[in-house]
Formats: structure tokens, C-alpha cells, sequence
């Protein structure tokens, strides 16, 4: 017999990780009374321990499900709440704590929740039961309590004492039965009592007689009977409290001691049922009754949802197994592939470029820095059209003005810090990359893997930067005091610095355009631009523009004008230089003082080439070998069996996909523990009909 509502109860279990509808659930048995009835008594009784919230105000907001399993193999006792991942709790006291605190979260202004908490209790001394202790139903609303209350109480109540629940509806002997709110409750869904079994408490407190009639009653009569208790914990209860079974035996020997003075009333002739014991008996004889009854339907009811969540994989799943493992693996899989193609496309020649672009910027700032801020005259040093080329260069070549300038843009060059340039250069430039890989794969909906990729790539680069910004810095070291320029180089440089020059120039020009759209067109920038130049030379004076500007243009007008007079004239420099750069001059070697945009670019080439080899050692390689494997780590064995799931959960689809497959393993399982449930089912009644 007990095996059966064990197994029932283990399938009723499972029933409820699949949720939704109200006919894919086995009964359970649901507790309503009112308030003091003596109904957290009686539970109490049953699992002979203390351990429901007590208080005055409104303590049960929230119905617990109470699954009682019977370990007659052990000695321990201990409680569960498997919401919240809390396990084996050996002290009742703490327990009834929990209880209240969940009860007392629900606040004040919605005083019940129809949230359910869970908790299961394992011990040698309780039946196999499930049951269900509801919020007492309240008479007079509090007047600190909303005015609805007593309304959603009874809301709740009823959604749970639906069929094929079981009722058992607690009165308290000393008032009227056809006052038990309980009984009247149970009356509306149950009206010919078929499933409500009828708890009389405080037995003691009226006269033996007319208990005994109370449980005669013919008014409510119910087919599964009252059963009348006495579960007030005795005085002498605190003495019993530390050994596990002493509830039960203290509450047994009192309602035995209150019972049996009063023989003939409550004794074997009277034809009543009695005692704490007695109803025990009674829930589970009826909770096997009515789970086996309802076993026929419930498991109808999960073939078809069965068919549905099978169809459903089917038409929108293709049959695709997948499991948070398995998308994880693939997902990881495919990203350290992508990875590895990556590595294979990015190497020296990307990072030297990478570089190279930023140390032209710098030579750029350091031209414009050094010489280009002079006056035009002095730049003709190589200007094909202010001087007679023949004469070139009029600047002596010994002059030591131009020794100077040339040594010290050089030596800025050598000294801005190109081991710190260059490693953040390549390591944000590494991080982007990863960005990119990681938005075109599959982690590209979540977050958390993309947090702890992202995570991986910076601690890695972080750990190297250090030491690679020094060992870079050191190796160009014998730079800062000279650089050997070879003709090769040379050529080289003066081929890429006219397309740097070019490039600038374009930008330059670009700028100017904006400009004219910006304020209306060229015509008024050039009017503006008259103007600026005039108060330049000094051929209009004004004495402080102010907020209204001057010369009839507004200040922001002004400001344009300046913008573009300055664009205007570094385009001129530029195109000046660019003629320099091509010009005989310019591809010898010798005249280095007279190109110093060739010179300084083919130094820059030559840092960035030496520092591109200590970074694809110190940098790259080690990143290339070190950030899968940390990969492996943070998303790999690492990752607890809740993380995987919560992983491949935020993806939407991925999450209905497993959602589905989960529905589908759930109810095959249901299914066959009801199959062989059936056939347990069939062989007790084969062998009790032999008997
Ligand atoms: P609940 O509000 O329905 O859960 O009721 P309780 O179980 O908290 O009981 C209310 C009060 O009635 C408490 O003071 C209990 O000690 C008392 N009580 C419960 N059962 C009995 C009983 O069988 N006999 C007597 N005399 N008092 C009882």
C-alpha cells in the first residue's frame, strides 16, 4: 500500500517541475479551516513536530506544500526546501523560522499570495502524505488589514479545494458545525461530501456527549467521515520536545488519556472515529484511493500533452537534440575557431601597420610641431617653386639650425613612449577584434559569456602589458641616441610619407568643405576668411570681438573662419611638401635635413618594425596560446550544472528549444513511472483478491 502513494507522491513531484495545467497533477490533500481552529495544531500532529509560523498576525500568507515522505530505514528527521536550494534541515526550529519569514515577505498590502512554498519532510515517523496547508479563513477583517482580505482568502481557498483534491476541513468542536467556515467552504465544491473528511478539534473542550454527537453529525453528513482530535500540544510537551518522535507520543498519550476516560462515548462501540492516530490512518488510506482513481485520467492527460510537446519539437525543432551542455560545447567549439582563424590573419604585418599608422600621426604632430608653424620661407629649403631648383638647397647643409631641428624631432620621435604606444595599440586593437568575433557567434545573446570572454581577453593582455611595454621600450633603446637610415629605407620612406602626406591634405580639404556647408557655402566662408586675414596681417584692427563677433559676422562665424584659415594654410604647407618630398632633392639620402617628413617616416618604420617583433613575442603568441585555454576554463568543466543552464537560457530560442526537449523527457518519465505504477497497482489487487 505505502509504496503506491510514495511512488504517486514521487510522480506528483515531477508533475509539477511541468507545471501549467491543473489535470497534469495527482490530488493532494488541502487543509482549510478558520483562524484558530486548531488546524496548524493538527499538522503538527501528523509530522510530530513543531515547525509552522505562529503568530497573531495573519502568519500563512502563502500556501506551503507539504510533502511528507516516510524513510523507515533512518533515524534522522529533516526538512527541505527545494525553491530555495535548502537541504537537510535537522532543526525544526529553524524551519518554522524560514516558514515565517517566506510567509511574512508577502506584504502587508496583498496579505496572501498564491505563490506556493515547498517544503518536504523525510522522516521514519510520518506517513507518505502530501498535503496542503492553506491561509485560515478570517471572520472580521482587522482593521489594519485591507478589506478585500477575507475575500482573497476565499479566492485562494477555492482554487485549491477543486477536485480531485481531497478536503480536510478542520472545525473546532466548541463552535456550532454549521458556523465551520471549513465545512461551508467544502460544502460549495464537495456538496455531496464525497471527498471532504471532516476534522474535529479541541474535543476536549465540550462535554463528551455532545462530541460524540458533533461526530454523529447528520446534518453535514460527510462519506469519509469526521474524525475527532485533541492535537493541543500537552503542558508537559517541552520536556518531550528534543526526542524526535516525543511529539507524537505526548500528543498520542493525551488524546488516549482524554478518549479512553470517556469509554462509552468514544470507545470501540461508539462508532466514532478518534485520535490524531486514527486520522493519520485515514489521510493516507484516502490519498492512495484517490491518486490510484486518478491515476487512469492524470495519465491520459500526459500522453496528450506528451503528443503535443512531441509534436512540437518536431515542426519547430526538427527532432534537433540539444542540451545546455552540448550548445555550450558547440558554442565554444565554434568560437575558438573563429578565434583560430583570426590568429592566422592577424600577425606582424597587421600590428606593424597598426603601428606604423599611429607613429605617422606622431610624425605628422611633430612636422607641424617643428617646422611646418614656420613661415613659408623658411620651409623653400626644397620648394621647387620659390627657388631655382638648380640652386637647392639654399639652407647650408652644415647649417646647424637644421642639424638641430631634425636630431630633436627625431629624438621626440624615439622617446614617446613607443613601448606603452605600441603594446595598448596592439592589445585594444586584440580586444576589438574579439568584440567582433564574439558579436558574429553565437555568444552574441549572452551576456554572460561575452562578459567572461571579454574578461579572459583583458586579464591575459592585462598580465603581459607590463612586461611587454618594457621589453619593447628597452629594444629601441639604441634608437634614442641614433638612427641608421639605409637607402633602401630610404626610398621606402619617402614613397609611404607622400602617401601620408596625401592622405593628410585630403582631410585637410575635406574639413574646408564641411566648413562651407556649414556656414551656407563657400562665397561666405571666403568673405569670412578675407576678413580673418586682414586682421591677421593687421591690416583691420578691432579691439576684442566679444560674444557679438565683428566685422558684420557673428563670433561662430568667426571661429569658422579661423578654422579655416588654419586648414587653408596647412594645406598649403602640405602641398608644398608633398612637391618637396617628390622632388630630386629628396631621394638622396645626403639631403636628409632637407626632408625631414622622409627621414622622420622611415625612423618610425624602423621602430615600429623592431617593436613588432618583441610583441609578437612578449604579446602576441602568448595571447594566441593562453586565451583558449583560459576559454576552456571560465566556460568549460569549470561551470556548475545551474550556470550551463542559465547560460544557454538567454538565448530565447535556445531556451524554448531545451524548455521543450525538458517537457518531453519529464513527461516520457511520468509516464513510465505511471506505466509500471499500473502494472504494481494491478498485482496487489491480483494478490489481495487471492487471499
Ligand atoms: P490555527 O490558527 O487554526 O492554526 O490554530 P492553532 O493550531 O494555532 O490553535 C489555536 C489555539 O487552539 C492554540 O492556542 C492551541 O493550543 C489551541 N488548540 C488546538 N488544538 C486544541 C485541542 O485539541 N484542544 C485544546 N484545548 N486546545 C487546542
Amino acid at each position: 500500500m505505502m509504496v503506491l502513494t510514495k511512488k504517486m507522491i514521487e510522480i506528483r513531484n515531477i508533475l509539477q517541475k511541468v507545471g501549467q495545467s491543473s489535470s497534469l497533477t495527482l490530488p493532494s490533500i488541502v487543509v482549510i479551516g478558520s483562524q484558530s481552529s486548531g488546524k496548524s495544531s493538527v499538522l503538527e500532529a501528523i509530522v510530530g513536530h513543531e515547525f509552522l509560523p505562529k503568530g497573531s498576525n495573519m502568519v500563512t500568507r502563502r500556501p506551503i506544500e507539504l510533502t511528507l515522505v516516510n524513510t523507515p530505514n533512518t533515524k534522522e528527521e529533516y526538512g527541505e526546501f527545494p525553491d530555495l536550494g535548502l537541504r537537510r534541515i535537522t532543526d525544526f526550529s529553524s524551519i518554522q523560522r524560514t516558514l515565517t519569514e517566506l510567509n511574512l515577505a508577502v506584504p502587508d498590502s496583498e496579505c496572501v499570495s498564491d505563490d506556493p512554498i515547498h517544503l518536504t519532510v523525510y522522516s521514519p515517523n510520518v506517513p507518505d502524505l502530501s498535503l496542503i496547508d492553506l491561509p485560515g479563513y478570517i471572520q472580521v477583517v482587522g482593521h489594519d488589514q485591507p478589506l478585500q482580505l477575507k475575500q482573497k482568502i476565499t479566492e485562494l481557498c477555492d482554487k485549491y479545494i477543486q477536485a480531485p483534491n481531497v478536503i480536510l476541513a478542520i472545525s473546532a468542536a466548541d463552535v456550532d458545525l454549521a458556523n465551520s467556515t471549513a465545512l461551508r467552504a467544502s460544502r460549495r465544491v464537495d456538496p455531496r461530501g464525497e471527498r471532504t473528511i471532516g476534522v474535529v478539534t479541541k474535543m476536549d473542550l465540550v462535554d463528551p456527549i455532545r462530541g460524540a454527537a458533533i461526530l454523529n453529525d447528520k446534518q453535514y453528513p460527510l462519506r469519509l467521515g469526521y474524525v475527532g482530535v485533541v492535537s493541543k500540544v500537552p503542558h508537559t510537551a517541552g520536556l518531550f520536545k528534543k526526542g524526535p518522535a516525543n511529539l507524537h507520543s505526548a500528543i498520542a498519550q493525551n488524546e488516549h488519556s482524554y478518549f479512553s476516560s470517556h469509554p462509552l462515548e468514544f470507545g470501540s462501540d461508539a462508532d466514532v472515529q478518534v485520535g490524531t492516530t486514527t486520522l493519520r490512518k485515514k489521510l493516507m488510506h484516502v490519498l492512495e484511493q484517490t491518486m490510484s482513481s486518478s491515476l487512469q485520467s492524470t495519465s491520459n492527460a500526459i500522453k496528450q500533452e506528451l503528443e503535443e510537446a512531441t509534436y512540437e519539437f518536431k515542426v519547430q525543432y526538427n527532432d534537433r537534440p540539444l542540451s545546455a551542455e552540448s550548445y555550450l560545447a558547440e558554442s565554444l567549439d565554434a568560437f575558438k575557431h573563429s578565434f583560430k582563424q583570426f590568429t592566422e590573419e592577424f600577425g606582424r604585418p597587421q600590428m606593424h601597420e597598426l603601428l606604423k599608422n599611429e607613429l605617422d600621426q606622431k610624425v605628422l604632430d611633430l612636422l607641424a610641431a617643428r617646422y611646418w608653424n614656420k613661415p613659408i620661407s623658411d620651409l623653400s629649403m626644397a620648394h621647387p617653386e620659390l627657388d631655382n631648383i638648380a640652386d637647392l638647397p639654399k639652407a647650408d647643409p652644415d647649417s646647424i639650425y637644421w642639424h638641430r631641428q631634425l636630431d630633436a624631432s627625431t629624438s621626440a620621435l624615439t622617446k614617446l613612449g613607443v613601448g606603452r604606444l605600441a603594446t595598448t595599440v596592439v592589445a585594444s586593437s586584440i580586444q576589438s577584434h574579439i568584440e567582433r568575433l564574439l558579436s558574429e557567434s553565437s555568444f552574441s545573446n549572452h551576456p554572460f559569456a561575452q562578459g567572461a570572454i571579454m574578461d579572459a581577453a583583458s586579464m591575459i593582455l592585462n598580465e603581459r602589458f607590463y612586461s611587454t611595454s618594457d621589453q619593447v621600450e628597452n629594444c629601441i633603446k639604441p634608437y634614442k641616441f641614433e638612427i641608421d637610415i639605409e637607402d633602401r629605407e630610404w626610398a621606402q620612406g619617402r614613397e609611404h610619407v607622400a602617401g601620408t602626406l596625401k592622405n593628410e591634405l585630403r582631410d585637410c580639404e575635406s574639413a574646408l568643405t564641411q566648413l562651407e556647408t556649414s556656414v551656407g557655402g563657400r562665397r561666405k566662408l571666403r568673405e569670412v576668411m578675407g576678413f580673418v586675414d586682414k586682421v591677421r596681417k593687421g591690416d583691420i584692427v578691432i579691439d576684442g570681438e566679444g560674444n557679438s563677433g565683428a566685422g558684420g559676422f557673428s563670433a561662430a562665424l568667426l571661429s569658422k573662419g579661423r578654422e579655416a584659415v588654419f586648414l587653408r594654410d596647412r594645406a598649403d604647407i602640405i602641398k608644398m611638401r608633398l612637391m618637396a618630398v617628390k622632388s630630386k632633392q629628396c631621394a638622396n639620402l645626403k639631403n636628409k635635413y632637407y626632408c625631414p617628413e622622409v627621414f622622420l617616416d622611415a625612423a618610425a618604420s624602423k621602430l615600429a618594425s623592431t617593436a613588432v617583433l618583441f610583441l609578437n613575442v612578449e604579446l602576441l603568441s602568448e595571447f594566441y596560446y593562453n586565451f583558449p585555454r583560459e576559454l576552456d576554463l571560465r566556460l568549460g568543466r569549470h561551470l556548475s550544472q545551474d550556470q550551463v543552464e542559465k547560460f544557454a537560457k538567454e538565448d530565447p530560442k535556445i531556451r524554448r528549444h531545451l524548455e521543450v526537449i525538458r517537457r518531453k523527457e519529464l513527461l516520457e518519465l511520468v509516464l513510465d513511472k505511471m506505466e509500471s505504477l499500473k502494472q504494481l497497482e494491478g498485482r496487489e489487487r491480483a494478490v489481495k483478491g487471492g487471499k
